[in-house]
């Protein structure tokens, strides 16, 4: 559902388009054999080609256009066999060559189609118009030094890929969904980490409003946002803004605004109007991109299952349902997980513990699936024992939180415990028996059709066994008895 605005002259639209930076994973720069690793001391990766020595030449990082292809057609988009890099100029502190090398009217890959589901089921597609590689810049450094700014090189150079989207988004859920979906479609490419708080994907944020069925209306841009809630934000202050804005009589005025998510709003950075040109030109230190079909389809054989087709196996493969499906796609470790759990078990079964004790029990301990404490093998092992009928589900769910706390196995934690579930009838049986001999009076109001006492009866022969006893044995034994 899109997001709708009340005003006094009706009701908005919200459109939204997205411009998505997500860096190459790839050891080395896009134009110099520099390393990109993140977190390292300032200054220490930057190549005289990264610092723009004169006469530096860049050389193209075969690796990083193989990841932009792969991204492009795990987007589902035309690859350009032929693109050109050109030279965006502009002056700044952080960008020592005097211009980006970008791509501009020939980019590595062209039109392609993502689909996005919402909370309610809502399928929806959303255009990809294009993708292009181009370098990082330099990162200036304002808070180090009482009356200079630093520059830090590092990112300078570093390969990104800029993933243009139509504006066909139209809520801050669909945005987030959006960014949430190509974020996990790049890490199971392997061509991006996306991991926003390292400022490996960044968002420019566009937006405008409109009366149903009226064309397009005057967008703003909103730079570099690298959280998924400063995304969402952003888009319900500036919506509201400009219907704000509209809603008087005014007029909306093209242009670049920061977004600042400590005091929740926008305000304006430069107007289109003033906006820099940018005198594009092909770069003459690089040739143009030439793909072969050959080259395409090899890298096409290799791609992975993405999320949507892996999400469609398990449904029908695995008979799970939609939502606990799309819950474990989103993230290829959860994915891969799951299928070591389910193999050779009950998927419906396997999915539950994953999606609700064991999450739960990672979030109680701080653990993320990358450090478990409970491999998949163990939870597995632990649903085998419920399955067998060794220990009831009750019970497995504390010997889930001890495997958590402790790091032991389940068949251990049962052991030492004495957890395991008595199924022999002779012993449940004698319980039964007790317990009826003890309450004649509640056996005369069941059968006087009381059939509630039932439960009581259970959670008598349960009590007098410590918990241990199958429930399934139970009520198997004590419903003859009762109805005599
Ligand atoms: P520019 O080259 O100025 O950045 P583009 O046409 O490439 O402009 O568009 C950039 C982004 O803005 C795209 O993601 C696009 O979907 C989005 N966009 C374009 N028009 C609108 C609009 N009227 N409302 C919201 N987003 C828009
Ligand atoms: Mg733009």
């Amino acid at each position: 559902m899109g997001m709708i605005i009340q005003g006094a002259t009706g009701d908005w639209e919200v459109v939204i388009g997205l411009e998505v930076h997500a860096q190459v994973s790839s050891n080395s720069k896009l134009f110099s054999g520099s390393a990109t690793e993140y977190g390292a001391d300032q200054n220490t990766q930057v190549s005289f080609v990264d610092a723009a020595m004169p006469g530096m030449l860049p050389v193209i990082n075969e690796m990083a256009v193989e990841q932009a292809v792969r991204t492009g057609l795990g987007l589902k988009a035309k690859i350009n066999k032929y693109s050109v890099f050109d030279r965006k100029n502009y002056f700044y502190a952080d960008l020592p060559q005097g211009y980006q090398i970008s791509q501009f009217l020939q980019p590595i890959v062209g039109e392609g189609t993502m689909t996005i589901e919402l909370k309610d089921g809502e399928i929806r597609e959303i255009g990809i118009t294009r993708l292009h590689l181009e370098q990082d810049a330099g990162k200036s450094i304002h808070d180090q030094h009482p009356s200079m700014t630093l520059v830090d090189l590092n990112r300078s150079g570093v390969a990104l890929m800029e993933i243009v989207s139509e504006p066909d988004l139209r809520s801050p859920e669909e945005a987030a969904a959006y960014v949430k979906k190509l974020r996990s479609i790049v890490r199971y490419l392997g061509t991006c980490d996306g991991n926003m708080d390292e400022g490996s994907m960044r968002a420019d944020v566009n937006v405008s409003v409109r009366k149903f069925g009226d064309e397009l209306g005057t967008r703003c841009e909103m730079k570099n946002l690298n959280s998924m809630r400063f995304i969402q934000q952003a888009i319900v202050y500036e919506a509201n803004r400009q219907v704000d804005i509209l809603e008087a009589g005014g007029k909306i005025k093209q242009e670049t605004r920061l977004y600042d998510s400590v005091k929740g709003e926008t305000r304006s950075m430069r107007s289109k109007e003033e906006a820099h040109d940018y005198r594009y030109f092909p770069d003459p230190d690089l040739l143009p991109l030439q793909f072969d079909d050959a080259y395409i389809e090899k890298i096409k054989a290799d791609l992975p299952e993405l999320p949507d087709e892996k999400k469609a196996r398990f449904i029908k493969e695995l008979k799970i349902s939609d939502y606990d499906a799309g819950v474990l796609v989103a993230e290829k470790e959860v994915a891969d997980f799951f299928e070591v759990v389910a193999k050779g078990r009950d998927a419906k079964l396997s999915a539950n513990w994953i999606i609700g004790d064991f999450f739960g029990n990672l979030k109680r301990t701080s653990n993320t699936l990358s450090n478990t404490p409970v491999s998949a093998d163990s939870l597995g092992a632990l649903i085998d024992l419920v399955k067998d009928g060794t220990i009831s589900n009750r019970t497995a769910k504390e010997v889930l939180e001890e495997m958590f706390d402790t790091g032991k196995d389940a068949a251990a934690i049962v052991d030492e415990k004495g957890l395991k579930q008595v199924s022999d009838t002779g012993a449940i049986e004698a319980a039964i028996d007790t317990i009826i001999a003890a309450n004649l009076d509640k056996v005369e109001q069941y059968r006087g059709g009381k059939d509630k006492l039932l439960g009581f009866f259970v959670g008598q022969v349960m009590k007098a066994t410590g918990g241990k006893a199958n429930p399934g044995v139970v009520n198997q034994l004590l419903k003859p008895k009762l109805d005599g």
